[in-house]
């Protein structure tokens, strides 16, 4: 690995002529190095480690770079950060940490390199490469995260145990790493999170949200998922997941394991989208089918229901994880209360269906039709092949009606104000009924969706209301 190479660039030459003016030591540590080693796309994240004040050094190199960047400096944290170019460099001083049950902010001291790759959550993010002169581009590596990332294991430096019960949310930085990397969890690590799974508890919502949507990033979402089901972190975080989880069987009657069903949505939605709220909308699609499950004798297994009570529940979840309420949720809503509808359009595919379909979903009916295709997770080939074909033929007759009736984003041809005007009208319950009439018309096909052809059923529908025009005249 030639990663002595990237330690040519300009930035990390000042860095370490500016130490050495200061005479500090000072080493490139944790994800930046990591991903170096990893040949991944280097990251455009620098974090510098100082053995004396990360501040003053962040201050000094400013200074000798060209414009002097701005530097911005969290006193609390006791860190600097600058941009140079497209490249965010944060400077901390070494330190020690100590920590107290109920917080995961620790309680911080200076310290050596050494204490300061201690308080690191994984071997391979303890991984420091020296900018100083005697020693430029050596690897640290007291933890041998080297071989680990050679190998592919998540594994805390020091007793898991404590580790994890220090900060919780190393935890499921553990779990988004081994889905990022596509690594394994050493098995202390493992043992220890299973053991400590319920200090999660002290873990803000948002950062946990920020981990979760990480994994949804992943082009494999269903490694996270299945080591938070396994660990048992799961239940504390989506209970509504976990409940998803077995096969009941009565009468020789089973139902799929939902819980698995959609873990392979997430991973098929992956595939076709880097939309974050479509990946949300597959791993909460079938959210509402835990509390709807039925068994009847006539029916058999039965969700009834289930999108609509799923897409109640994804009000609460975003809710309690203080996710956005905005449109976002809201897109994600509409996705799980509409995941059956081109399903069942697939076997029949009729124009006036398919323009009722266009008009409920507006604007994401791809995202729809993409959600549905992921929905298929059948092992049976020519089942495969036979729904995927009616996908296909709906997403034509899609572009077909889009084309001729223009219903996404549907505007009225005939206006509330037309309406009023025409029949001498106020605000008054007749308008909305006569809009409606016209709408359902357009989406029954039974008017083109164009002004005359609306106007006239406006007049029609007016004279059986008993309006009169504003001319006077009885119509
Ligand atoms: P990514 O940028 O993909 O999140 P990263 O490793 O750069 O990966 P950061 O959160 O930026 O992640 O953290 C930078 C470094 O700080 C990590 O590599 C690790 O050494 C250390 N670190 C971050 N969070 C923790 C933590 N909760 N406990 C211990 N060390 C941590």
């Amino acid at each position: 690995m030639n990663y002595k190479q990237a330690l040519n660039h300009d930035i990390f030459k000042s860095i370490s002529q500016s130490a050495q003016d200061l005479g500090v030591d000072c080493y490139v540590i944790g994800g930046f190095v990591r991903d170096l080693l990893l040949e991944r796309e280097n990251s455009k994240d620098i974090d510098i480690v100082a053995v004396g004040s990360g501040i003053e050094l962040a201050s000094h190199v400013s200074q000798s770079l060209p414009n002097s960047p701005k530097v911005q400096i969290f006193k609390t944290y006791g860190t600097a950060m600058l941009r140079y170019n497209d490249i965010d460099v944060e400077f901390v001083g070494a330190r020690k940490e100590s920590y107290t049950k109920d917080s995961r902010n620790p309680v911080v001291e200076t310290g050596t390199l050494e204490d300061d790759q201690n308080r690191r959550d994984f071997t391979i993010n303890a991984l420091a490469l020296s900018l100083n002169e005697v020693n430029y581009g050596d690897l640290i590596d007291p933890f041998n995260g080297l071989s680990d990332l050679e190998k592919g294991i998540i594994k805390t430096p020091l007793d898991p145990d404590i580790t994890f019960s220090d900060d919780p949310l190393r935890m499921l930085r553990a779990i988004r790493f081994a889905t990022q990397l596509n690594f394994k969890i050493e098995k202390a690590s493992f043992e220890a999170i299973e053991r400590n799974k319920d200090r999660i508890k002290i873990i803000t919502k948002e950062r946990i949200v920020v981990e979760l949507n990480k994994i949804l990033e992943t082009s494999k979402p269903s490694t996270g998922f299945k080591l938070l089901e396994k660990t048992g972190l799961l239940e504390y975080i989506l209970p509504e997941l976990t409940a998803l989880k077995g096969i009941e069987e009565i009468e020789g009657q089973r139902h799929k394991d939902n819980f698995y069903h959609t873990l392979e949505v997430v991973d098929n939605i992956c595939k076709t989208t880097d939309n974050l709220w479509l990946r949300w909308a597959a791993l909460l699609h079938d959210i509402g089918k835990a509390p709807t499950k039925k068994f009847t004798k006539k029916n058999g297994w039965t969700f009834h229901a289930h999108e609509f009570v799923g897409s109640k529940m994804v009000y609460k979840l975003f809710k309690r994880l203080k996710m956005p309420l905005n449109d976002k949720m809201k897109f994600v809503q509409k996705m799980v209360l509409m995941s059956s509808r081109p399903i069942a359009l697939a076997s029949e595919v009729t124009d006036s269906a398919v323009r009722r379909l266009i008009f409920d979903a507006g604007e994401h009916v791809e995202d729809l039709m993409t959600l549905c295709e992921a929905d298929i997770t059948t092992k049976n080939p020519k089942r495969f092949r036979k729904y995927h074909n009616n996908f296909k033929l709906v997403r034509e007759k899609i572009s077909e009606v889009e084309e001729r009736d223009r219903i996404r984003n549907f505007q009225p041809p005939v206006t509330g104000e037309e309406i009023m005007r025409t029949f001498n009208l106020g605000p008054s319950r007749e308008i909305g009924m006569i809009k409606e009439t016209i709408k359902e018309a357009i989406l029954d096909g039974k008017i083109p969706n164009e002004h005359e052809a609306a106007y006239e059923l406006m007049l029609e529908k007016g004279k059986k209301l008993g309006l009169t025009i504003s001319n006077e005249k009885e119509i």
